[in-house]
């Protein structure tokens, strides 16, 4: 899922553990009526940080507002596709249930049994209705926002259950269902909120480039994971031109054509930097900036570290914990963005050799990145 930002997410347990503190703390403060919704509230931050330590740092930081729908939304949206993802889910009910998912959010009796592919996923579909009454202590925009991204997204999720993804622009569409509609949907939030501009929801296709590049990042990364689990996401179209056979790449990492196949993978990807960025310049709040620009730093970062490394295609390519601590740590500002953006774009450069295939495009593409 496009909130993933890294699998690394467990070497955080330090501050994971500081941020459950700081959510008993008020856990205790507050008794009488409220003692129904601060449970509610109490799971759903619980939950958040099981199901990804990752995005749950991140989420620490913003405005409490804010950050109460967005862990909301995150949690209506990971529901969504845990049922996408557990393939023992039988396929009309999975198609019907993804369709229908929006009307349940705020649903403060549904539940789903058994689906999920670990405990912790399970736990949230079985308890779902927790979530759904915390949604609808949100703001009505909010629950408005989450409610239609839901919707949008279940439908492309059940219609992409029985289309594989043959064409780029099958690709593209893909990942809009699943990750730039999240784009879309934050924005949507970040203006009803009053600390971003009302213009920023208009700009949808910022948005969704912005969710592009996370999802492209992860695809192009999991590659080895989800052909062991008998999934894939890689585009016909490219790699098609490569090999025969899509598990062609596990078995001759080292090949150029592996190599090329990866290659253009990434830089199908990277085509969302400019625009993303230009997402970023629209920014004013500095937490909300914050909470957007680490995952895209950590995007490029893994870009850049999938780039023409045959090991990408044999395992799960990490980047190490002191640069992901190091990003988590450092990046606040526009100032700090471009920095670690320069960084991580100058490595993809350095990479990029006369000879390659893609020599070109990649040249091209990274001279336009402009910050
Ligand atoms: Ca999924």
């Amino acid at each position: 899922m496009s909130f993933d930002i890294t699998n690394t997410a467990r070497s955080f347990s330090g501050a994971v553990t500081t941020f459950s503190s700081v959510v008993n703390l008020s856990k205790n403060k507050v008794k009488s009526k409220l003692s129904k919704e601060k449970s509610d509230k109490d799971f759903c931050y619980e939950s958040l940080t099981k199901v990804s330590r990752s995005f749950a740092l991140v989420i620490q930081q913003l405005p409490t507002e804010l950050k109460d729908a967005i862990a909301a939304f995150y949690l209506v949206l990971r529901a969504l596709d845990s049922i996408e993802d557990d393939m023992s889910v039988e396929e009309n009910f999975k198609a019907q249930t993804l369709k229908t998912f929006y009307l349940k959010c705020t649903n403060s009796s549904y539940c789903l049994m058994n689906i999920g592919e670990n405990e912790n996923e399970v736990e949230l579909l079985e308890k779902y209705y927790k979530v759904a009454r915390f949604t609808s202590t949100l703001k009505p925009e909010y629950q408005a926002a989450i409610r239609k991204i839901t919707k949008m997204m279940g439908a492309g999720m059940a219609d992409f259950a029985e289309t594989e993804i043959k064409t780029k622009a099958q690709y593209d569409k893909y990942c809009h269902y699943v990750a730039g509609l999240v784009g879309i949907g934050l924005s949507d939030v970040f203006s009803a909120s009053g600390l971003e501009e009302s213009f920023l929801k208009e700009k949808t296709e910022l948005s969704n480039a912005m969710g592009l590049l996370l999802q492209k990042t992860n695809i192009t990364r999991d590659y080895w994971e989800d052909i062991y689990q008998d999934r894939f996401f890689w585009p016909e179209e490219i790699w098609k031109q490569y090999a025969e056979e899509k598990d062609f790449f596990v078995k001759n990492p080292t090949d150029q054509k592996s190599l090329d196949c990866l290659n253009e993978m990434v830089i199908n990807a990277l085509n969302h930097l400019p625009q993303a960025i230009e997402y970023m310049s629209l920014l004013k709040n500095r937490q909300v900036f914050r909470f957007c620009a680490i995952p895209q730093i950590m995007a490029v970062a893994t870009l850049s570290k999938l780039y023409n490394n045959s090991e990408a295609l044999q395992g799960i390519v990490k980047i190490d914990r002191s640069m992901t601590m190091e990003i988590f740590g450092a990046v606040k500002s526009m100032e700090d963005f471009k920095y670690y953006y320069d960084k991580f774009i100058e490595d993809i450069k350095s990479k990029n050799q006369p000879d390659s295939k893609h020599f070109e495009t990649l040249k091209a593409l990274l001279d336009s990145v402009n910050l």
